[in-house]
Parts: C-alpha cells; sequence; structure tokens
C-alpha cells in the first residue's frame, strides 16, 4: 500500500515542495498542505487520515460509473498486456480505437459518423478550433474565423480552449483571448433575468448571440461554442427557450454549432448527450471524462456530417493529431465503460430515477433562509447561497461560498464553489438512499454555513 508508506504529514511536505498543482492557491497549499486522497469505492473517497467522504463532485465531473470498476481495470491490463501503444498516424490504426469509433458513431446523435481522438477536452477543444478555420477555408470563405463563446464558459486551459472560455481569471494571465475568439453573456437568469419569465429570459439571453454576430458581421462569423450546461461556471441551466433559439440563429446565418459535451456527455443530464437534453443539432461536438469515467485520460471530438463531408471527404490530409490520438489503452477503457453505462442502464437510470429525485430533493433545499435558488439538470445540481430573500447577495470577498465548501469538506462531502454557488454532480451510480445521505450533508453544511456568516 503506497499511501501507507508515509504519514500524512510527509505526503503533504513533498507535496507542497514539489508538485505544482493545477488551479490551486500554493499560498493556502503551503499552510495548510494538500488534503491527501487515498483510495475510492463506488461513490466515496477516503483520505490519508481515513475519513470517508461522498464524492458530490466525480473528481472533476468524471467518474460517471463510480470508482471501483472492475471491468474498467481488467480491459487496461488486457489490452496494456496485448499493445500498449500504437499511433493512428500515417495510415496505421488499432482495433480498440476502430471500435470505440463505431460505438461512438452509435450512441451520439445521427449526424456523427466520424470521432477524433484527443486525450483531453482542453485538446479537443482546441481541435475544434483548427477543424472550424479548416472547415472554411475549404469552402472558400477563410475570412469566417471569428468563434464567439460565453462569458464563465469553460473550454479547458490551452491557449485556444482558455480563450474559446470566458473565465476573466483566465484571461487576465497570458494575454486571453487569441485573436479572433469573442464571448456574449451567460444565460443566467439568478444574475441577468430577475424580473423577467424565465422563458423571456432565455429568449433575450440567445438574442445576445444574434447581435454579436452583427457587431462582428455575419460573413465573419465561423461558429458558435457553449456548453449544454455551463458547468464550471455554476451549474447554469439555461431556461427552455435558449438553445432552440441558439440552433434557430446559427442555422439562420450558417454559422457551425459547437456543443462541449465535456461535462454534459455520457448520461450526466439524462440524455446520452446534453444537445439531446437541450434540443439542438450540433455540427461538432467536443467529449472527455465521461467517456472513460475518468480512469484514463482520453477526449475527442465527434466530427458532424456537415463539416465531415468536407474535411474528410473532400478536405485531404488534416495537419493535426496527438501522439495519444486513439491510445489504444485508453480506448480500451473507454469500450468497456460505455458499455457498463449500456448494461446498467445508467441513462435511463439518470432520466427516469435518480435525476427527478435529485430535482425534488433539491427544491426542499429552498425553505433554508441561504438559499436564493436551486437548479438541476440530470445529475448535476446548484444551491445559490444569498444574504436575504429572494435575491440579495452577500458581499463577495466575505467568501460565503468557500466557508460552505470547508463546512462539506470538513463533514465528508465534497462540493465544490463557483462564487457563492454550490454546486454537486455525482455519479451516475448514485442511488436514492445515497441521495438523501447527501442532503442530510447539504443540510448541515448550509446551517454551519448560515451560523458563520450570519453571527
Ligand atoms: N470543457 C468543459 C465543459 C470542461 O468542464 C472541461 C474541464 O473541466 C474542459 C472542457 C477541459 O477538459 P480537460 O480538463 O480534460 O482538458
Amino acid at each position: 500500500q503506497r499511501a501507507a508508506s508515509r504519514s500524512t504529514k510527509e505526503w503533504q511536505d513533498a507535496d507542497s515542495k514539489h508538485f505544482f498543482h493545477p488551479f490551486t492557491d500554493h499560498g493556502g497549499l503551503a499552510k495548510k498542505g494538500a488534503r491527501i486522497i487515498t483510495r475510492a469505492e463506488n461513490i466515496y473517497i477516503w483520505d490519508s487520515e481515513g475519513h470517508k467522504i461522498l464524492d458530490g463532485m466525480s473528481g472533476l465531473w468524471c467518474v460517471n460509473t463510480g470508482y471501483g470498476q472492475q471491468a474498467l481495470v481488467d480491459a487496461a491490463a488486457k489490452q496494456m498486456k496485448e499493445l500498449p501503444f500504437y499511433n493512428a498516424f500515417f495510415q496505421t490504426s488499432t482495433p480498440p480505437a476502430i471500435e470505440l469509433a463505431e460505438l461512438l458513431a452509435e450512441v451520439t446523435p445521427p449526424q456523427f459518423k466520424h470521432v477524433f481522438f484527443t486525450s483531453s477536452g482542453s485538446e479537443g477543444n482546441d481541435t475544434v478550433v483548427r477543424m472550424v478555420r479548416r472547415y472554411w477555408d475549404i469552402k472558400g470563405q477563410p475570412e469566417r474565423k471569428t468563434i464567439i463563446g460565453r462569458i464563465n464558459g469553460y473550454h479547458g486551459s490551452t491557449m485556444a480552449g482558455a480563450s474559446l472560455g470566458g473565465m476573466s481569471g483566465m484571461h487576465a494571465q497570458g494575454g486571453l483571448p487569441i485573436p479572433d475568439i469573442v464571448h456574449i453573456q451567460q444565460p443566467h437568469w439568478f444574475e441577468l433575468g430577475q424580473g423577467m419569465s424565465r422563458e423571456a429570459f432565455g429568449l433575450k439571453a440567445a438574442g445576445w448571440l444574434e447581435e454579436k454576430i452583427l457587431e462582428v458581421g455575419p460573413e465573419r462569423v465561423a461558429a458558435f461554442i457553449g456548453e449544454p450546461v455551463q458547468g464550471a461556471g455554476g451549474v447554469i441551466v439555461p431556461p427552455s427557450t435558449y438553445w432552440p433559439e441558439i440552433q434557430r440563429i446559427c442555422d439562420k446565418y450558417g454559422i457551425l454549432l459547437v456543443s462541449d459535451e465535456v461535462i454534459c456527455g455520457f448520461g450526466r443530464t439524462g440524455n446520452w448527450f446534453g444537445c439531446e437534453t437541450m434540443g439542438t443539432r450540433p455540427d461538432l461536438m467536443t467529449f472527455a471524462k465521461g467517456v472513460t469515467s475518468g480512469y484514463v485520460p482520453l477526449g475527442g471530438v465527434m466530427v458532424g456530417e456537415r463539416v465531415a463531408q468536407a474535411l474528410i471527404d473532400d478536405g485531404g490530409e488534416f495537419n493535426h493529431g496527438f501522439t495519444y490520438s486513439g491510445h489504444p489503452v485508453a480506448c480500451a477503457v473507454a469500450l468497456a465503460n460505455i458499455k457498463l453505462i449500456q448494461q446498467l442502464n445508467l441513462v435511463s437510470h439518470v432520466k427516469n430515477n435518480i435525476g427527478p429525485y435529485l430535482a425534488e430533493r433539491f427544491a426542499e433545499l429552498n425553505d433554508h433562509p441561504l438559499v436564493g435558488e436551486t437548479q438541476t439538470c440530470g445529475m448535476m445540481g446548484a444551491v445559490q447561497l444569498v444574504k436575504a430573500k429572494p435575491g440579495t447577495t452577500f458581499a463577495s470577498e466575505l467568501e460565503v461560498g468557500m466557508v460552505c465548501r470547508a463546512h462539506c469538506f470538513g463533514n465528508g462531502l465534497i462540493m465544490r464553489a463557483v462564487g457563492d454557488r454550490m454546486i454537486v454532480a455525482p455519479p451516475l451510480v448514485m442511488t436514492r438512499p445515497q441521495i438523501d445521505e447527501m442532503m442530510v450533508l447539504i443540510r448541515r453544511c448550509l446551517d454551519l454555513t448560515l451560523a458563520e456568516v450570519r453571527e
């Protein structure tokens, strides 16, 4: 057991000395030390002090089938023995990559027959930028370069991914966005739409896309990218009117629609993909995370018929690719994972059982004095913390969300804070009794937070 070979303090000291962490305040890390996670099973993780924690975030929105799935372990081990690596460049291919491409064509919407593999969601979205530009070059409209994303959208950490995303903190470090990427506001009713019906606000928010297209000039706009439900932005579930109107606007101007399904894919929203829940027909779709339930890194871009016809049938060589595009071990694990989702009927489990139950239980939180709004979509949920109902927010420097997150951590629950919005996205194998268990913890943490911030 590697975890037992050193004390928690020894792990923490070595960690803060040598590990440059992603998205981590290193000042805080040096003071308090990292929580060392040593093992996991089903929907629970354990730390090096033996504390059991309910993982309300599926790691980073990825462990859809839960921890400890032996079929995934076996698939990786078998593939590592048989063929641990071979690439997909220069007219070579491998059986797991071919079989996974076939299976993805089966479980994704009908316009998708081709997949381009990457190792992550960020690489997938970088690939989208290159594919979109190549598409319009082939179509003889190279001036169509501008891609429109959304404020607080998250599309990854590479230069193009972070540019497509609309996180101001990321843009501020490194002079982003790169040229020809612009943003519109997010469809966040609680922040931007109060006083209007949600439906009317959905149409208004979609209208911001048309305004931006006209501002840039329709002949210069290449694509629009969005997450069906903004995840890292705070689980912003858009009004039902939003996405159909976005689709109508993209169609009107002939603009490519890109659905970032890195979080919403593979059952999270109660359908295989979030675009099905939202009623859109994207031209490109990025995925990662849930494709392997995070057991090994894999991502990719589903290429719809419109783009495939140009890039694959007529396009010659696409000068783009990664050493690990179609990595056989990652593909073997993804195959086993998708088959497990099918065997366990996880998509309908989310749609007809635990998704509606999570919605019901989250709605009950509205009676709590700290809660201004709750939202869910499938197995994603958000609790907006407020100073006073209905919508008076706390001063941001109070960092009430962080206070609540610390109480969650201390009480055996992983919940993420996005400002004062507390969010969950638990594994899709969760049961109703486990949702009840999570709700007891959430309520306890809200009470503790209330006691701390209202004094
Ligand atoms: N797109 C979305 C919607 C995401 O949530 C993420 C990661 O959280 C990414 C892209 C980037 O994926 P990765 O971290 O695998 O590069």
